[in-house]
């Protein structure tokens, strides 16, 4: 192999491509899922209010989950949508959250009137600091939203007990989290807040597409969140009325035909996704400066690597780079900056031009989205945080590629 690296126009380490989340060969997607959309097509019922298919796999994931609720809607962003509304905030009531995650973690919070607050992060995960969420607790927060990022368990069991303290409710956002263990004894993420929300969106453990479920083991949260979805129409009444502002974000039959099946083979995946991150994480270890993920529970949405500069000899978007040159999928920082400083925050286009809910009132102050609002979470995207796309179906040939790759660049540098 060329010691020259690929970036300065040696021979790459890999020309053939991954199996990806944007292709069959790197999805589950099989004949069963196939015959399961065919079924509900033939059944002429592809409306989870006339067809059973929806209501199945909602029986399916609660009990997959070992909790008394699931409730499914049209994508991971309607499912965190479905949490916050079922919490009801008043308007300009405060949720706190992290700004290293995908959007639909906090938009929701912003289409229910409430004022998004962010809290830094721990820099060895990138999930939220339980300190820093204990310090933008006010009178006026509601509620926490915690990201169990990339698949690492987030300090749920400390942030409970934190929400139980102040009456509080904890959302845990498990888009990238099936089967994440969040603590010795083996609870899963989305089981130890009051409620937990997933995404079978495109490039997630498991996929119809898009979609979304809500858990919670409360009947008061759960009826709350089924109603938000269905237009607040109580169907078990045969009344035809609208308890309160509800949307609808129904899942189809289609969807969910997919769905159903796919949860059947996600033990399998998050399985063979730790199994070859296992492989690479011993790499990473004896490369100075680098760190993967550490912790055991991990269920390897993707493969995150934290770097330290000043001992790796570059950045995590060099190495994102020179990575990508050799071939391998990689990127550097997860998002381009945090949340609160998109456009939707830091001009506040939310209403026309109200800036609602984002302006006093409803709040009791204008918050400020500005640079230096959490700096870990800021140099993890600037600098420190490298990501390496997982799947499912790499073999240890895939594996022992992008280790060579890494530790071909890294020899460059270190
Ligand atoms: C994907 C994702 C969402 C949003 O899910 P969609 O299905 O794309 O709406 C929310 N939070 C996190 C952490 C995600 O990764």
């Amino acid at each position: 192999m060329s010691d020259v690296l690929a970036l300065d126009g040696g021979a790459p380490v890999r020309t053939a491509p991954f199996p990806s989340v944007s292709s069959p060969a790197g999805r589950t997607l099989g004949v069963e899922e196939e015959r399961a959309v065919v079924d509900v097509v033939r059944s002429g019922q592809l409306n989870s209010t006339v067809g059973g298919v929806t209501r199945g796999f909602e029986q399916d994931f609660a009990r997959y989950y070992g909790v008394p609720h699931a409730v499914a809607s049209g994508s991971g962003t309607s499912a965190i949508h479905l949490a916050v509304a079922a919490v009801d905030p008043e308007p300009g009531d405060e949720i706190i959250t992290t700004g290293l995650s995908d959007a639909g973690t906090v938009l929701p919070i912003l289409a229910q009137n409430a004022v998004p607050v962010f809290a830094d992060v721990d820099p060895a995960t990138g999930n939220l600091d339980v300190e820093s969420v204990r310090a933008r607790i006010t009178s006026r927060t509601r509620a926490i939203i915690a990201v169990h990022l990339f698949g690492q368990p987030a300090p749920v069991v400390e942030l409970r007990a934190l929400a139980d303290d102040h009456g509080i409710v904890l959302i845990e956002d498990c888009a990238q989290a099936y089967l994440t263990a969040v603590s010795p004894d083996g609870a899963l993420a989305g089981t130890v807040g009051h409620l937990g929300c997933f995404s079978l969106q495109q490039s997630k453990h498991i996929t119809a597409g898009d979609g979304g479920l809500t858990i919670t083991s409360d009947d008061a949260l759960a009826r709350r969140a089924r109603l938000f979805a269905d237009k607040a129409w109580p169907r078990d009444t045969d009344e035809r009325t609208h308890l309160f502002l509800g949307l609808n974000y129904r899942m189809t039959e289609l969807q969910a035909a997919v769905a159903r099946v796919q949860l059947t083979k996600l033990a399998g995946v998050v399985e063979d996704r730790r199994r070859s991150a296992k492989a690479l994480t011993d790499v990473v270890t004896g490369l100075a400066g680098l760190t993967a993920a550490a912790s055991e529970g991990m269920s390897y949405w993707q493969f995150p690597v934290f770097i330290d500069p000043d001992v790796a000899g570059a950045d995590a978007h060099w190495y994102a780079r020179a990575l990508a040159a050799e071939g391998i999928p990689a990127s550097g920082g997860y998002i381009q900056r945090p949340l609160y400083l998109t456009p939707v925050f830091t001009e506040r286009r939310t209403y026309g031009s109200s800036g609602y809910p984002l302006s006093v009132p409803p709040a009791d102050s204008v918050p400020e989205y500005a640079p230096g609002l959490c700096p870990v979470t800021e140099e993890l995207i600037g600098a420190r945080l490298l990501v390496i796309a997982w799947n499912e179906k790499y073999t240890s040939d895939d594996v022992a590629d992008i280790a060579a790759a890494l530790e071909k660049v890294h020899a460059s540098r270190a």
